[in-house]
């Protein structure tokens, strides 16, 4: 015992000379932010202390001599979903590579149901389809076949299709008879009989069911950690996670606490309450007040409308496949006022709550900036901080109303998404190449953050060195996409970004600002897309409030 308290004493005796240390980076290319650099960067604990100070007058302080190698302000992702996916994966089985193939999926099941317990529950991501209306009786039967006694619940790459088997539906207390569609929700049906697929707000039920039932915080945080790991491997310092999908939510944010309890949580995390009416407002705003320094509440996230690759965006022109998409809120009373989105953003900003909006359609975005309107003329003014998703079909009069709202309202965006959602003419005929069209938005004066949208995002299409090599290359087509510039790729994961978090004190290396960043061994300036793509800046190093994490 004794030797024990003596070791606790060195360790708290580190622990403090560590927080007071001092350290300068010398003889590298630092950036402060997206334009400027420094011959010196001095941290002191959590925080840039200055700039170009003469090394000699700080004898204690530890100076890194960086030896040509690069600093930039820590990146963020502010838009993905590390809890969930990280959770499904490290439970399930990873269905990511397939596509349109019913018999794959069979086969992949078949695997981990013979390693797995008879009933056990079995969870899956990752799986895509061209048309998910189009999945039948005869999927199904395929799919029991190889899971005759487990329920089985597989999510899509987007999130929103949600796939259960016979015995999963059975677990669920799902019949032909009983089972309702949700407002903004579809579900197969041939001959009045379910086929397992729950499209966009009908995987509530099923989703609650099964995870209320599933258990295992354990794996669910070793996932979240790992992939957690893994961002800060690429030069991530925070994420945005929104910590539920659009038909359910997975709301786990003391995982993120306990890690950075026991020291172990490498990045930033800003979590997301999943809502989806005014009930939920009220609910989130009860969450503030938890902040640590790498875990804070974000607020409010809230579906709009349905999922572009699954032909759903909530739209004012009629999609090829019939439709306007699928809307989850109204503008008016007409199903209920708890639906309606002027009340939802107006409640939120009457409660203090940022919000989070998955808007994909022009008419999606077009019903929250009304709302916003509406809440402008109702209180005076718009102090929260208001964040479009993904904005596929943003018209150029909407980048200007966003852009007049000087940065209360931002929009997040994924550039990977140019290069994986590029083949949907089956639902958007001549819209199609009207998506993202992120260089008009910069253009317009948007404030424009980068994110992954991760799993949405294949995970070979998450380090910002692959995104920015998208960005600039107009995503292999710049006649449809027009290129970015790197000055635009740099200031969208840092400066900017921190105006989608809604956090002042990070996104650039100033003094005062917390000392998150990355070292790269050379600099992301200067190189084209190709090199980008062929040898990227390799991240040695990210630090957060002050402190080396990878
Ligand atoms: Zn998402």
């Amino acid at each position: 015992m004794g030797n024990w308290h003596q070791f606790s004493g060195i360790f708290g005796e580190l622990d403090s000379l560590k927080s007071s240390a001092q350290t300068i980076f010398i003889n590298g290319d630092i950036y402060i932010d997206s334009e400027n650099k420094v011959q010196n960067i001095f941290i002191e604990n959590d925080q840039v202390k200055a700039h170009d100070v003469d090394v000699s007058a700080f004898p204690n302080a530890n100076v890194v001599d960086l030896k040509g190698k690069a600093i930039f302000p820590g990146f963020m992702d502010t838009h993905c979903h590390l809890l969930e996916t990280g959770f499904v994966l490290n439970v399930g089985v990873n269905l990511r590579e397939v596509k349109n193939s019913t018999s794959e999926i069979a086969s992949k099941l078949r695997d981990k149901i013979a390693e797995s317990q008879k009933g056990e529950t079995i969870l899956g991501v990752g799986f895509e389809m061209d048309d998910y209306t189009k999945w039948s009786l005869k999927d199904l039967a395929m799919i029991d076949a190889v899971s005759p006694d487990n329920p089985v619940m597989l999510v899509d790459m987007s999130g929103h299709n949600l796939l259960l088997n016979t015995a999963g539906m059975r677990f669920c207390n799902i019949t032909d008879e009983n089972f309702k569609d949700n407002i903004g929700g579809s579900s197969n049906r041939e001959n009045g009989h379910l086929t397992g697929m729950f499209r966009e707000k009908s995987q509530q039920k099923p989703a609650d069911e099964i995870f209320a039932k599933f258990g295992h915080e354990d794996l669910a945080k070793e996932g979240a950690r790992k992939l957690i790991d893994y961002w800060a491997s690429m030069g991530y310092t925070s994420i945005v996670d929104l910590m539920g999908a659009i038909g359910f939510r997975l709301h786990k944010p003391d995982i993120f606490y306990a890690l950075e309890k026991e020291n172990r949580l490498k990045m930033r995390v800003n979590w997301c309450y999943t809502l989806f009416d005014v009930d939920g407002v009220d609910e989130a705003a009860l969450l503030k007040g938890k902040d640590t320094d790498l875990v804070r509440f974000y607020g409010g996230k809230i579906f709009v409308d349905g999922a572009y690759a699954g032909g759903e965006p909530w739209t004012t022109w009629e999609h090829s496949n019939g439709g306007f998409g699928l809307q989850q809120v109204y503008t008016d009373d007409s199903v209920g006022e708890k639906y309606n989105l002027n009340r939802i953003v107006l409640r939120a900003e009457e409660l203090s709550l940022n919000m989070h909006y998955h808007t994909q359609g022009d008419r999606a975005i077009q019903a929250v900036l009304d709302a916003l309107e509406y809440t402008k003329n109702k209180l005076g003014s718009i102090k929260q901080t208001h964040t479009l998703a993904h904005v596929a079909f943003l018209t150029p009069e909407q980048m200007k109303l966003i852009a007049n709202y000087g940065g209360r309202v931002v929009v997040t965006v994924q550039p990977a998404f140019c290069k994986i959602e590029d083949n949907l003419t089956q639902f958007f005929a001549g819209h199609t190449n009207e998506a993202y069209q992120i260089k008009k938005m910069f253009d317009s004066g948007v404030t424009v953050g980068m994110s992954t949208d991760f799993s949405v995002s294949p995970i070979d299409m998450v380090s910002p060195a692959v995104i920015m090599g998208v960005g600039m290359s107009g995503a292999g087509n710049p006649e449809v996409y027009q290129s970015l510039s790197m000055d635009e790729m740099i200031r969208g994961f840092t400066e900017l970004n921190s105006k989608v978090c809604a956090h002042s004190d990070v996104g650039d290396l100033h003094v005062g600002k917390k000392a998150d960043f990355l070292v790269v061994d050379k600099s992301f300036y200067g190189l084209t897309a190709k090199e980008l793509q062929n040898s990227p800046p390799k991240t040695l190093e990210t630090w957060v409030s002050g402190v080396k994490r990878f």
